[in-house]
């Protein structure tokens, strides 16, 4: 079943088209990347399917139901979350307080309290830091901490935008190793990435945008082996 299905989504900023008719869908169980220089309209496309961004015109389907009728609030209780680019965290609130605000919603005190324990496991970094006021942390901790508390709230589908952003290489592929970690725990995952050899590298399939339209779709080995892509995005 498609747990994300997106048909002939337009987008508009005032005179900007910033989506033009992308069709993209996400099977239950997959890790699919989206890639492409910027300005091509990624972040958009994950803002629209958040309720963040009003479409002009398209179909979003988030298991089967019309995302354009749920209300934004109800997104996170259906297992529809985002970790934003620049994390998003609460900065003046500690690790533990942040991760706590993941799951908000929820009144499953025990599982909450197994499942902060299970986050630290996954980032040990943030078991040491678990008091520290998260805006003193660093940029690698902060991403950490940021899909820790998408974690709490359950997700069935989590969209993460640029990750990697901003980050050393060594922290970005721990950044990664973790995103594999979750989706191997049956999240299904849509991967925003400039990092595409990487993101490719952990996906099931990729998509390619440019100037708002969807260009190449295929299987992440596909994408990762073609010229064009080598050339334009892997730097070879
Ligand atoms: P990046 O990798 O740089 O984040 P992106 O692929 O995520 O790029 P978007 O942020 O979706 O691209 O932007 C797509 C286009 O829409 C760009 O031309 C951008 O300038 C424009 N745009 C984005 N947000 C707005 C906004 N709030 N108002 C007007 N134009 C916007």
């Amino acid at each position: 079943m498609s747990i994300l299905k997106i048909e002939n989504l337009n987008v508009n900023y005032g005179g900007i088209q910033a989506v033009s008719d992308l069709n993209l869908h996400i099977e239950q169980g997959e890790l699919v990347t989206l890639i492409g220089a910027n300005g091509a309209g990624k972040t958009t496309t994950l803002r629209t399917i958040t309720g963040l961004v009003k479409p002009k015109s398209g179909t979003l389907l988030y298991q089967d139901q019309d995302i354009r009728k749920t209300e934004v609030h109800n997104f996170v209780r259906q297992g529809l979350v985002m970790v934003p680019e620049g994390r998003g965290i609460f900065p003046k609130l500690t690790v533990l307080e942040n991760l706590e605000m993941g799951a908000y919603y929820r009144h499953d005190h025990a599982a909450i309290k197994d499942e902060i324990d299970h986050v630290m496991q996954l980032f040990p970094r943030l078991k040491e830091r678990a008091t520290q006021l998260a805006g003193t942390l660093s940029g690698g901790e902060q991403q950490m901490v940021a899909m820790g508390r998408a974690m709490l709230s359950k997700p069935k589908l989590l969209l993460l935008d640029e990750p990697s952003m901003g980050l050393a290489p060594i922290i970005v592929q721990q950044i990664f190793d973790i995103i594999q970690t979750i989706h191997s725990q049956g999240v299904t995952i849509l991967l925003v990435e400039q990092n595409a050899k990487l993101a490719l590298q952990i996906s099931d399939r990729g998509y390619v945008m440019e100037s708002g339209k969807v260009t190449m779709a295929d299987k992440a080995d596909v994408l990762l082996n073609d010229p064009r892509i080598l050339s334009a995005y892997l730097g070879g």
